[in-house]
């Protein structure tokens, strides 16, 4: 969360910053600023709102300098407002600063500033690590800015990514990261620094990645990365591997529509080269490399959050039923502070879209310290769960711009299934039939996406029937129970209608009672195991007059008859039908969020890229 730019070279700055702002505008929406150096003076500009308030705040003003720094918010500490925007100036004015994280132990830090005759401007953690360092540097005999940030780091507790600059040094940027993310894109005579490449690309392809505790000194022409000790760091250049359409709009009214419609080609990719129905074979060299550790796993433990831990749990019942192995899904968040057991021969799979989610980078390095091996299953290239993985397998759906999850989750759906056949096939748990099967169901899903998009403008017509609902109620069995889930968080997020997802069978135990004329009830009523069972379930809902609305299997005669609206998707294996089902339920929740006037691809107080606990 929070998204920050910084360039130093030849260039105005003020432009590149805007633009990178923009682009990592889905880290945070609450303000932006930007601070903009030039012979020795700094203006620091800030607006509440998004980006496009900054910019047209900005008309008029002087922004003629060649070296800055950018941030938009996601507010921690203290109300989205123009003066908790960053960046902060310190106290003395010398100093500007942008961060992205919290600094846990701010209070007591601030007490002891405060005691010392400072006075603070805005509520946020940041203004008193900035303080913090002006203080050090006045008690160090007016030591560097570097050596000042090193002393206060090593202070300091939580995480962070701090880019700053000072009045007194016309073309350098520091900056630091701890948890949260920094790229630096390395130009010819300039460089830039980002919380992830989208702002660098039509620039530079090579980017160094900086590692947590890690603080770099970055001048146009040079750039040093040194650990807290000091000690220089040789700085690994990576190439990007990354188009500048993947991150622009592409004709589409928002990031989220477009990403659904990419679908097809995402998990087409997603399979490309790893799945050979032909062949019969799934070739992945984060499993290959490690067959032993999968296969052998007492127990596999999958931590995640958000929609990523909705597919965890389809995860659980494909692995338990393919590679009869048990497995648990946890929210990384609540594994992190529990005292669990994790034990040698256990494996984690850790999920998520951005790679850089706090609570599940945290619990991965408990459960390493413990002697599990992790498999990191993650969209962005480069992140740090992807580097802190024993082995793993990307989703390569591209840049997710839209705010709530869409072609990130369908790509980990398809990366688990793989997993999962690869292991029941090296373990002999699964028959030669069964797995050609599912081989060819899965490498026939990009098509039935198309078919299903194809049919988007029912979803719309059946959005506008129940947009002005107050509630939703989602239900789903086996496999489909998370896409349940998954379809009320996608509502909520983007539409603000209060929605919950059930398993369709737990309905009678309590949220049955909300079911009155007014509730609309989404079952995922797929042909599988559990048909007649969900059948009877929507019985009970049309009993006491719910309006339904069902995603079924074309061809069923029966649902129809009970539901008041309905979706039909092509005939699927029950295993892998979840990433069919969930595409018309984002769609749904799409539609809601626009006809209700939501820019949902910016919705109210969510960011994506979670990295703050
Ligand atoms: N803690 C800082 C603030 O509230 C930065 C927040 C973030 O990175 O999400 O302003």
């Amino acid at each position: 969360m929070c998204g920050i730019v910084g360039y130093t070279g030849s260039r105005q700055a003020y432009p590149v910053i805007l633009k990178g702002l923009k682009r990592l505008e889905y880290r945070g929406y609450d303000s932006s600023g930007v601070a903009l150096l030039k012979d020795g003076k700094l203006n620091v500009y800030k607006k509440k709102g998004k980006v496009a308030d900054l910019e047209e705040a900005m008309i008029g003003k002087d922004i003629d300098a060649s070296i800055g720094i950018g941030h938009t918010r996601w507010a921690t500490h203290g109300e989205p407002s123009d003066r908790n925007a960053h960046p902060h100036s310190s106290s003395n004015g010398k100093l500007a600063m942008i961060h992205n994280g919290i600094i846990e132990n701010y209070a007591q830090i601030k007490q002891d500033l405060v005691k010392k005759g400072y006075q603070f401007t805005s509520d946020t953690d940041t203004e008193v690590l900035l303080n913090f360092i002006e203080d050090i540097q006045k008690n160090n005999d007016h030591c560097s800015l570097e050596e000042a940030l090193r002393i206060a780091l090593k202070r300091v507790s939580g995480a962070y990514c701090i880019l700053l600059i000072e009045q007194d040094n016309p073309d350098t940027i520091i900056a630091a990261r701890k948890g949260s993310p920094l790229v630096i894109g390395i130009g010819k005579g300039e460089h830039f620094l980002a919380s992830d490449a989208s702002p660098i690309i039509e620039y530079t392809k090579e980017v160094v990645y900086v590692n947590d505790y890690e603080l770099a000194i970055v001048k146009p022409d040079e750039l040093i990365l040194k650990n807290l000790g000091n000690e220089k760091v040789t700085p690994y250049i990576t190439k990007l591997d990354m188009e500048l359409a993947a991150i622009e709009k592409g004709g589409y009214d928002h990031f989220m529509l477009k990403e659904i419609f990419e679908q097809p080609s995402t998990i087409y990719d997603c399979l490309r080269g790893r799945l050979d129905a032909k062949e019969l074979s799934i070739k992945m060299s984060g499993i290959d490399q490690h067959v032993n550790e999968l296969m052998n796993a007492n127990r596999i433990m999958i931590l995640a959050c958000g929609t990523s831990w909705h597919a965890g749990l389809v995860a659980e019942y494909i692995i338990e039923e393919l590679c009869r192995i048990p497995v648990e899904v946890e929210y990384a968040s609540e594994f992190r502070y529990r005292n669990p057991i994790v034990n040698k021969g256990d494996v984690i799979i850790a999920i998520s879209q951005s790679g850089e989610t706090a609570d599940t980078l945290v619990a991965l390095e408990k459960a390493k310290e413990n002697g599990a091996f992790i498999f990191g299953v993650v969209n962005a290239v480069g992140s740090s769960i992807a580097r802190i993985s024993n082995a793993g397998a990307y989703t390569h759906a591209g840049p997710e711009i839209g705010v709530a999850s869409t072609k990130a989750f369908t790509g980990q759906l398809a990366v688990l299934m793989m997993l999962a056949l690869a292991i029941a096939k090296h373990k002999g748990t699964i028959t030669a039939d069964r797995y050609n099967n599912l081989l060819l169901e899965l490498e026939g899903i990009p098509e039935k996406v198309e078919v299903i998009l194809k049919n988007a403008g029912e979803l719309k017509k059946m959005a506008d029937k129940y947009k002005n609902a107050s509630d939703f109620l989602f239900l789903g069995r086996g496999y489909n129970f998370p896409v349940a889930l998954e379809g009320a968080l996608k509502l909520k997020e983007i539409s603000y209608i209060h929605a919950e997802g059930y398993p369709a069978a737990e309905m009678k135990h309590g949220p049955i009672a909300l079911v009155d004329d007014q509730l609309p009830v989404v079952f995922i009523a797929t042909q599988d195991t559990y048909h007649e069972k969900i059948v009877s379930n929507m019985q009970e809902i049309k009993a006491r007059k719910g309006r339904i609305i069902s995603i079924i299997t074309e061809g069923d005669t029966v649902c129809p008859t009970l539901s008041d609206d309905y979706f039909s998707i092509p005939a699927v294996d029950e295993l892998i039908a979840p990433i069919l089902t969930v595409i018309p339920l984002q769609l749904l929740a799409y539609y809601v969020g626009t006809a209700k006037g939501i820019d949902v691809d910016k919705p109210r107080n969510l960011a994506k890229s979670v990295t703050v606990e």
